[in-house]
């Protein structure tokens, strides 16, 4: 069975009401990440950190999943399919995905600040001051802040090395180390890269659809059905 690899970034999201990162309305447009996605900031102000992400919790839950990730989850009926998600929210799971690998950290989930393979789902919208884990230390995000060590990466690679085709949705590839794992992709593996905006990757074999995901991945999914069937 051929092996899809999709790399998925916050641009898979935005159809689904969740603002991307970098683009001109985005995230760091609002918020300095320094102040709200950095151990130094965790270090200063964790009411200030513990606000940003409730935010951003709420928006998850409330947001569904769209037709980019639907069509991701029902390549899993014709193909072996791999997540490997920059995004911290849960869209893919909740389409259907059953393979996906968060960089990134995960919104809904929490973490001992003592141990950091404690991790606990978050019931409920929000995370405060004085919530503690098993150990009595308090709970933070669990999410890979700037200057972290990112824990998935080694495991991501290997999947992207395994990729018969690999697919780039709504990333503009400019957070590393993430972004590096393009290299990783076997010499002779097709490489799309979906987004509406065009992204700097300097290789032969990327195919880029100028087309936002809701159009591009179920577009590009069905091509794929048909050369495989
Ligand atoms: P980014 O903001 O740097 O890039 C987003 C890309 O998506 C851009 O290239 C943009 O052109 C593209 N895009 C915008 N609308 C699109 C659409 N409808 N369809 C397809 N593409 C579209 O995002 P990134 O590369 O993922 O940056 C990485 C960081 O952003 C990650 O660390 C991630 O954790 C964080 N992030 C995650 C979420 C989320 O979980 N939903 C939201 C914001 C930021």
């Amino acid at each position: 069975m051929k092996h899809l690899v999709f790399f998925t970034g916050a641009g898979i999201s935005a159809e689904s009401g969740l603002r991307t990162f970098r683009d001109s309305d985005g995230l760091w447009e609002e918020y300095r990440i320094e102040d709200v996605a950095t151990p130094e900031a965790w270090a200063r102000d964790p009411a200030l950190v513990l606000d940003f992400y409730n935010q951003r919790r709420s928006q998850t839950i409330a947001a569904l999943p769209n037709a980019a990730h639907l069509a991701i989850a029902e390549l899993e009926q014709h193909f072996e399919v791999d997540v490997v998600t920059q995004n911290i929210d849960d869209l893919h799971e909740r389409a259907g995905s059953t393979s996906v690998l968060h960089l990134h950290g995960e919104i809904r989930k929490a973490r001992s600040t003592k141990d950091p393979l404690l991790v606990t789902p978050i019931n409920g919208r929000t995370l405060h001051i004085g919530d503690r884990c098993a150990l009595g230390s308090q709970l933070r995000p669990h999410i890979v802040w700037f200057g972290e060590d990112v824990p998935m990466l080694g495991e991501a690679a290997r999947i992207v090395a395994r990729a018969d085709v690999l697919v780039v949705v709504g990333s503009s590839l400019q957070v590393y180390p993430a972004a590096g794992l393009l290299q990783y992709a076997p010499p002779f593996c097709p490489i799309h890269v979906i987004d509406p905006n065009a992204v700097d990757v300097r290789s032969s074999r990327v195919i880029q659809w100028a087309e936002k995901a809701s159009n591009g991945v179920p577009a590009l999914a069905e091509q794929l059905k048909k050369e495989n069937a």
